[in-house]
């Protein structure tokens, strides 16, 4: 609680009495620890890679660099981490970026299907690679509106997930249904799943259920959090269903048409 105290002081210049203001500071207080977190979470995450690539680059300087196989091996953990190190800032910028006040939709009709589709491409080989099969399956009209490009974010980091978080020869779908007033997104994975406990902390930023297992596939903790921020701004409503060692299911239910108040800022931009 924040105090404030005030006396009464009578007309004979007497203290009748002292008035006092209670406060409730807690969610004010929470919002500026949740700050310190964040804070104290990016510069740890920036921290490791910087500290690696030091430490690579001063071996290499120091002598390693005359021998082939040791110059390879730290070339390649170097450009590892720095490509960990520019996911990380372009996670950040646009996760600022989203959480701005100056931040709109740019809305249009567009087809789901054929986002989906880019995605599916873009994720293909990294599917392959672990021999993890990518199937789609569409059921009716996928016209919604919606910002095509905020929704590609989405839609990459789910199916991106999926395909990180699940072992070899296990099986990736994805399905679009159209229902009355919304299409339903689902993307459901044969993965390593994620327990009851760790669903609700799902979307913080930084929130992972397995550090080294999210750092091995080049996370940076904060796909979801950008998911959950994008898909507010867009109203539709997201679950999470899972089981450990069975796989998980990520539901996105859009809206076809936008709700009223959206509609002011139809023709801003961000
Ligand atoms: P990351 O960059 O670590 O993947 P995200 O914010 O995208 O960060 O996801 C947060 C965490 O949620 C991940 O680290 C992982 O532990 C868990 N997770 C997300 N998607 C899946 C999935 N399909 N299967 C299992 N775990 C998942």
């Amino acid at each position: 609680f924040d105090v404030h105290g005030a006396p009464i002081i009578g007309n004979d210049h007497q203290l009748k009495g002292i008035v006092l203001v209670f406060h409730d500071i807690t969610e004010l207080k929470k919002l500026e620890q949740t700050r310190k977190d964040f804070v104290a979470n990016v510069s740890h995450e920036l921290k490791t890679p910087v500290t690696s690539l030091k430490g690579f680059t001063e071996t290499l300087l120091g002598g390693a660099m005359d021998d082939e196989e040791l110059r390879l091996k730290f070339l390649t953990i170097i450009a590892k981490e720095s490509e960990r190190l520019e996911s990380l800032i372009h996670d950040l910028l646009e996760l600022s970026k989203i959480e701005g006040e100056q931040f709109q939709l740019r809305w249009q009709k567009l087809k789901l299907e054929s986002i989906v589709d880019e995605v599916l491409v873009m994720l293909e080989e990294k599917a392959l690679q672990k021999n993890v099969s990518l199937e789609f399956e569409v059921n009716g009209n996928t016209t919604i509106e919606g910002d095509p490009y905020r929704l590609k974010q989405v839609i990459i980091n789910i199916v991106n997930n999926a395909v990180s978080y699940t072992p070899e020869d296990g099986e990736i779908t994805v399905r679009l249904l159209e229902e009355t007033e919304t299409v339903i997104l689902e993307v459901e994975d044969t993965g390593i799943g994620i327990s009851k406990k760790e669903l609700p902390r799902l979307f913080e930023r930084f929130y992972r259920v397995d550090r080294a297992r999210s750092r091995n596939s080049g996370g940076t903790g904060l796909g979801l959090a950008i998911v959950k921020h994008l898909s507010e701004a867009h109203k539709a409503k997201v679950t999470v269903e899972s089981e450990v060692g069975k796989g998980t299911l990520f539901r996105l239910e859009f809206r076809k048409e936008r709700y009223e108040d959206n509609k002011e800022n139809e023709d801003q931009i961000d």
